[in-house]
């Protein structure tokens, strides 16, 4: 697991140090707008602590911190009207290291919804 590089952008986020949109904040969890937003809902959900990448942060948080994620998740899609009770349902992608493309090296779980996200990924 490669060190988690405080300066990333998400950490200043987290410090205060640049602005963002919240969505919704808990205890060990916030979610805010993505900036370049790839369908009319794209929000980020990242975690508090200080992990690189979903592995990272299964691995090695607190119980209290992924039960706390997890069910802002659930808050979070219910809020933005995409859950499958009240909307039309949404994406939850995760990109980690190189072959995932992953540009920011904080744990984030992008949402995206309010349209039809297409097939998966695009063929090779
Ligand atoms: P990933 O490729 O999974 O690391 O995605 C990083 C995401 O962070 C991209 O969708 C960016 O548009 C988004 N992003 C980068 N900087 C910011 C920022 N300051 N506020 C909100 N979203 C950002």
């Amino acid at each position: 697991m490669p060190a988690y590089d405080p300066n990333n952008i998400f950490a200043r986020i987290l410090r205060g140090e640049i602005p963002n949109r919240t969505v919704l904040e808990t205890e060990h969890t916030l979610a805010f707008h993505d900036i370049m937003p790839k369908a009319p809902v794209h929000v980020l959900v990242i975690p508090k602590g200080a992990y690189v990448s979903y592995d990272d942060f299964a691995a090695n948080a607190p119980d209290a911190e992924i039960l706390d994620f997890t069910r802002a998740v659930a808050r979070l899609t219910r809020e933005l009207g995409v859950d499958l009770d009240n909307g039309q349902g949404y994406r939850a992608i995760t990109n980690a290291g190189e072959h995932g493309v992953q540009e920011v090296p904080h744990f984030h779980l992008h949402i995206l919804g309010g349209r039809n996200i297409g097939r998966m990924i695009d063929p090779a």
